[in-house]
C-alpha cells in the first residue's frame, strides 16, 4: 500500500520486519519486549537507549531530559498550563489551526491566556511571521504549534522568546529536519506520526521548567513525577517504546536528519510541483511559504471531483488521501516512513488523473 495516513501513520518496513524477527524472543531471553518486567535490566537497556538516541539525532544539549509520557499530545495540552501556568502569569499561545486551538483551549481551562498571533483571519492557511508574534512579559510560556497537520501549515522558523519559554507541539514534524532544541523550553510529541506507534508520547524539556511542579497537581499530572523517575514512576508503554527505538536507529542508518529533512523536500516538491504546474486543476491549501513537508493539503475544483480521486486512488493502492473531515479537500501526509517512491507513485496518478477530468 502506498501510505499516506495522517495518523497513526506508516513505520519504515524495514523497522516492522526487524521487530517481527525479535517478536517472541528478544535477545535470546525466550520472552517477547513486551512480556518483560519494566524494572529489569534488558528493558531498562532499551528504555535509557532509546533517550540516548533521541539526544543523538536532536543534539540535546546538556541540562534537558526527555520523558517518555501517557495520554497522546492532547494530554501535553493540560499539563503544560498545569505545571507551568503560575498566579500573575499568562499562557500565550500562536493560533495557527486546529491543533493549536484544542492547546489553547485547554490552558483556558487551567488560567488566563492570551493570543500571541492568529492567523484565524486567514482560515490559517498560513503561519504568522514572526514579527506578528507579541509576547507579554508575564507570560507563563510561548506556545507555538510546530506542524498544523490538518490545515498542512508548518513553522519555517521558529520565534525569539527572550526569557520566555518557548514550547513546542512537533506531533506531526518531530524529526522531519534538525531542530535547535536549546531555542525551546520544552517540546513534545506524540509518537504516532513520526516516531513510531501510538502509546507514548515524547517530552524534551529543560530540566529547570519540570524538576518541581505545583503540590496540587494529581501525581501523574506533574513533571517533577516523571523527572525524578526516568518516566518509570508507574508501567511505561514498554512496547511502544521500544519500537520508537527501532525508527530512531533507522532515522540514524538514513544518515540523521539532515538526510530526512532531504529526502522529505524531494518527497513534497514532487507533489507541490504537480499542484503547482496543473493551470488551477489542483489547488493547494496552504499559503506557498507556510506549506508542510509533512502534510500536503490541497483541493479540487468540486467536491465531486475530490470523492472521485479518493475513489481512484484507493483503487490504484493508495490510503489515506481524504482530508481532514473538519476541513474536507485531500492530504497526503509523507512522514519519514513514507518513501520517496510513494510520493513519485502519487505525482504520477496525479497527474494521469489531470489528463483523464481536465
Ligand atoms: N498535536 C498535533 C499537531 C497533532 O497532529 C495531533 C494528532 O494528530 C495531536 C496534537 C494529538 O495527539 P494525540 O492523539 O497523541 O493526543
Amino acid at each position: 500500500a502506498f501510505n499516506f495516513n495522517a495518523g497513526p501513520a506508516a513505520i519504515p518496513l524495514v523497522v516492522l520486519e526487524r521487530a517481527q524477527q525479535e517478536f517472541v524472543d528478544f535477545r535470546n531471553s525466550g520472552m517477547s519486549i513486551m512480556e518483560m518486567s519494566h524494572r529489569g535490566a534488558i528493558y531498562e537497556s532499551v528504555h535509557n537507549e532509546t533517550e540516548s538516541l533521541l539526544q543523538k539525532l536532536l543534539n540535546i544539549p546538556a541540562g534537558y531530559k526527555v520523558l517518555f509520557l501517557q495520554g497522546g499530545a492532547s494530554t501535553q495540552f493540560a499539563m503544560i498550563p498545569m505545571n507551568l501556568l503560575g498566579a500573575g502569569q499568562v499562557a500565550s499561545y500562536v493560533l495557527t489551526g486546529s491543533w493549536a486551538d484544542k492547546a489553547y483551549k485547554e490552558a483556558k481551562l487551567i488560567g488566563e491566556t492570551h493570543i500571541a498571533a492568529s492567523s484565524e483571519a486567514d482560515k490559517f492557511m498560513r503561519i504568522p511571521s514572526l514579527n506578528e508574534i507579541e509576547v507579554p512579559d508575564n507570560a507563563a510560556y510561548l506556545h507555538v504549534t510546530s506542524n498544523e497537520t490538518i490545515e498542512g501549515t508548518q513553522f519555517q522558523e521558529y520565534p525569539s522568546t527572550g526569557h520566555v519559554p518557548l514550547i513546542a507541539d512537533l506531533s506531526s514534524d518531530i524529526l522531519c529536519r534538525p531542530l535547535d532544541v536549546s531555542k525551546f523550553g520544552m517540546i513534545y510529541a506524540g509518537a504516532q506520526k513520526n516516531l513510531g506507534p501510538s502509546g507514548v508520547t515524547v517530552v524534551i524539556a529543560r530540566e529547570d521548567l519540570i524538576s518541581s511542579s505545583p503540590k496540587t497537581i494529581p501525581t501523574m499530572l506533574r513533571y517533577d513525577t516523571h523527572f525524578k523517575n526516568n518516566s518509570l514512576y508507574n508501567t511505561p508503554p514498554s512496547f511502544a517504546i521500544y519500537m520508537v527505538n527501532q525508527v530512531l536507529k533507522w532515522i540514524d542508518e538514513q544518515g540523521g536528519l539532515t538526510a530526512v529533512e532531504k529526502n522529505n523536500r524531494e518527497k513534497a516538491n514532487l507533489i507541490y510541483n504537480t499542484i503547482d504546474h496543473s493551470n488551477g486543476f489542483y489547488l493547494g491549501c496552504a499559503q506557498p511559504e507556510s506549506r508542510s513537508i509533512m502534510n500536503l493539503t490541497f483541493r479540487l475544483q468540486s467536491e465531486e471531483l475530490e470523492k472521485k480521486f479518493i475513489k481512484e486512488s484507493e483503487q490504484a493502492g493508495f490510503v489515506g488521501l481524504k482530508g481532514h473531515r473538519s476541513v474536507g479537500g485531500l492530504r497526503a501526509s509523507a512522514y519519514n516512513a513514507v518513501p520517496y517512491e510513494s510520493c513519485k507513485a502519487l505525482a504520477d496518478f496525479m497527474a494521469e488523473f489531470q489528463r483523464q477530468n481536465g
